[in-house]
C-alpha cells in the first residue's frame, strides 16, 4: 500500500455525529467509516491492579449462513489493554451459538475514550457485512446475478448511486420474468382473470416504472407487504432520480429495491408451494374417497 492509499484507508473524521452502541456497530454499520461508541470498554476487575480496560464483547444477532437465519453469535476473544493504551488495531472472532460452525470475524481500530466510551473504525469483516441475497433471487435474474450480487456489495460499502444503478439495471432488463412470475403465481392461486390480463398487458411495456403505472387491479392477498402492493413499493423506489439525488438517498432506495424484490420472490415460492401442498392434498382426499 502506498502513501496515497494509507491516507485514503487511514480512519478519517466524520464530524460531530451520533454515538451508537457496540453492538449497533458490529451489527449494522458498514466497513470503512469511524464511529463514536458509547459502551466500548469496561474497567478490568478480575485484574490485579485496575490499570486494565477490555473491548466488552457483547453478544451480537448476525445473519448465519448455516442456520439460513438471524442467530445470537458470541465472542470468541478477549482484548484487554493497558489504561495507557491510547489507540490500538485487533481482531475479533464469534461464533453461531447455534450450529457452532459459521464464525464472523471482525478486523477493528479503536481509539478508547473518556468513561466507557470510543472510536471505533471497521476495517472489514468476514462473511462481508449485509445479509447475503438469497438464491432464490439470483436465480430469476440468470446471469445477470453478478451484477445483482455487485449491487448488493456496493450497497454494504454504503455506494449508494453505485447500487442503485446495479439494481435498477437488473430489474429493468428483467422486468419480464419478474412479470412472468408474478403471472403464473396469479393462475396457480386463481386470481381475478382481470389481473392476469392487466398484467399480460403491462408487462410488454419496455419501461418495468410505466410496467407498473399499467396496474390498477389489486394484486393476490399473499403478494402483499403489510397489505401494501410490492409492485408500487418497487415503482417508487426505482423512480428515485440517478443524476439529481444525493449517495443517501440513492442507497436508501436501493436497499428498498433490494427488500422488497427478495420479499416479492420470497412470498412468490411460498404461494407456490402452499398451492402445491393443497393439491396434493386433495389428490390425497380424492384417491381415499374412492
Ligand atoms: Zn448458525
Amino acid at each position: 500500500m502506498d502513501s496515497l492509499d494509507a491516507a485514503a484507508e487511514k480512519p478519517n473524521e466524520e464530524g460531530s455525529e451520533l454515538p451508537v452502541s457496540y453492538k449497533e456497530f458490529l451489527e449494522s454499520t458498514h466497513p470503512s467509516v469511524l464511529r463514536t461508541i458509547s459502551d466500548m470498554w469496561v474497567v478490568q476487575d478480575n485484574s490485579a491492579s485496575a490499570d486494565r480496560r477490555a473491548i466488552v464483547t457483547y453478544d451480537l444477532r448476525l445473519h448465519c449462513q448455516t442456520c439460513e437465519g438471524e442467530r445470537t453469535f458470541r465472542c470468541e476473544d478477549s482484548r484487554v489493554f493497558s489504561m495507557r493504551t491510547t489507540t490500538a488495531d485487533f481482531n475479533l472472532s464469534y461464533k453461531c451459538g447455534d450450529c457452532h460452525v459459521e464464525h464472523k470475524f471482525y478486523s477493528l481500530y479503536a481509539e478508547f475514550g473518556e468513561g466507557t466510551s470510543g472510536r471505533l473504525y471497521k476495517y472489514g469483516e468476514l462473511p462481508p457485512f449485509g445479509v447475503p441475497v438469497p438464491n432464490k433471487v439470483l436465480r430469476l435474474f440468470g446471469k445477470d446475478s453478478k451484477l445483482f450480487q455487485k449491487g448488493r456489495q456496493c450497497e454494504n460499502l454504503g455506494y449508494g448511486v453505485a447500487a442503485f444503478a446495479y439494481y435498477r439495471r437488473v430489474v429493468e432488463n428483467h422486468k419480464n420474468d419478474i412479470f412472468e412470475e408474478i403471472i403464473k403465481v396469479c393462475r396457480t392461486v386463481h386470481a381475478p382473470e382481470g389481473v392476469i390480463t392487466e398484467l399480460e398487458q403491462a408487462k410488454k411495456e419496455i419501461a418495468f416504472t410505466k410496467a407498473i403505472e399499467a396496474i390498477k387491479s389489486a394484486l393476490p392477498q399473499g403478494l402483499l407487504i403489510n397489505g401494501h402492493n410490492p409492485l408500487l413499493a418497487l415503482h417508487g423506489a426505482l423512480s428515485v432520480g440517478l443524476h439529481d439525488e444525493s449517495d443517501e438517498e440513492c442507497l436508501a432506495a436501493a436497499q428498498a429495491v433490494r427488500l422488497v424484490l427478495t420479499d416479492l420472490v420470497e412470498k412468490i415460492a411460498t404461494l407456490k408451494q402452499e398451492n402445491k401442498q393443497l393439491n396434493e392434498a386433495v389428490q390425497f382426499l380424492l384417491r381415499k374417497k374412492s
